[in-house]
Formats: structure tokens, sequence, C-alpha cells
């Protein structure tokens, strides 16, 4: 099993669009193991957006993650970090495919809903940021039917 973070930018919780891009998740059978709704402090973003540091979008980007509440989430499921950049789509609004979440949701080249960890090692760094109090384990009772249970739970 993989985890990855998922933020649902501000826009997306301004937009009152929470739940349904949390279902598109929660729906293609990934676990939640952590949930919270934060404002990203300046000097948070400044970590996690630490690689676009040099880029010109980086002033706005950090404005914008720290204008309003984000919710932080932790997902867990076999190749979550690939399925859930899946699922989100291509990075701005206009060019990501329909039935993506941004594809779905949105138009612009800045404002695009979702952030979503980019590797296994992009994923542990996040969710060490966003959730230093640790992610939660428990028996999640829709795997033995999302996963072939002798295939792929037993490999996972
Ligand atoms: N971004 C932006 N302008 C750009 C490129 C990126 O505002 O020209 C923002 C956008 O919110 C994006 C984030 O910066 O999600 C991180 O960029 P990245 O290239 O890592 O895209 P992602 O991994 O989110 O698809
Ligand atoms: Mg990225």
């Amino acid at each position: 099993m993989e985890r990855t973070l998922i933020l649902l930018k501000p826009d997306a919780v301004q937009r009152g669009l929470v739940g349904k891009v949390l279902s598109r998740f929660e729906e293609k059978g990934l676990k939640i193991v952590a949930l919270k709704l934060m404002k990203i402090t300046p000097e948070l973003a400044a970590k996690h957006y630490e690689s676009h540091k040099e880029r010109k979008f980086y002033p706005g980007l950090v404005k914008f993650m720290t204008s309003s509440p984000v919710v932080a989430i932790a997902l867990e499921g076999i190749d979550a970090v690939k399925i859930c950049r899946t699922l989100m789509g291509a990075t701005f609004g206009a060019d990501a495919a329909p039935g993506t979440i941004r594809g779905d949701f949105g138009v612009s080249r800045s404002f695009n809903l979702v952030h979503g960890s980019d590797s296994p090692e992009a994923a542990q760094r996040e969710l060490g940021l966003f959730f230093p109090e640790n992610t939660l384990h428990y028996d999640y009772a829709a795997y033995g039917w999302i996963y072939d249970p002798i295939e792929e739970l037993k490999k996972g």
C-alpha cells in the first residue's frame, strides 16, 4: 500500500466543491487515512513548494494557497500516487480532460482545485509536512471488494 497527500485548494473550499472532489477519490477506492481543514502558513507553503521557488508563478501560488483554508487529506491504496494524479488531470483546467477533477470543475491556469504528490518520495515528504502527528491505520471493510484479496491484497 502507498500513501499520498491531497490538498483541496482554497478555490475548491470556497466554491463548495469539497464533497464532490473528495468523492472522486473515495469512489475510486482510495482509503482516507487523515483529513483536516487548515490554513496553510507562508512557512509551510514555502516548504511544500520548495522545488518551485525560482519559478515565475511562485509568489502568486504561495499567495493563493495561503489566502483561505484548504482541506488536507492523506489517501492510501495500491499505486495511490499515480492513481490520484490521473484522477486530477492535467495542471491547467483548460487543458485537462473531461472526466478528470481539473477537467470537470475548472478552467483556470492557476486555480486548479487540487494538489496531489507527484512521486512516492514527494508523498512521504509532504505527508510529513502536513500530518506530522501521523496518519491512522485501521481496517477498511471495502478493501476486500475494491481489490482481489487473493491476487492483489496479499502483495499490497
Ligand atoms: N501553477 C501556476 N502557474 C503555472 C504553473 C503552475 O499557478 O504556470 C500552480 C498551479 O496551482 C499548480 C502548482 O502551481 O498546481 C504547482 O505546479 P506544478 O507544475 O507542480 O503542477 P501540478 O503538479 O499541480 O499539476
Ligand atoms: Mg507538482
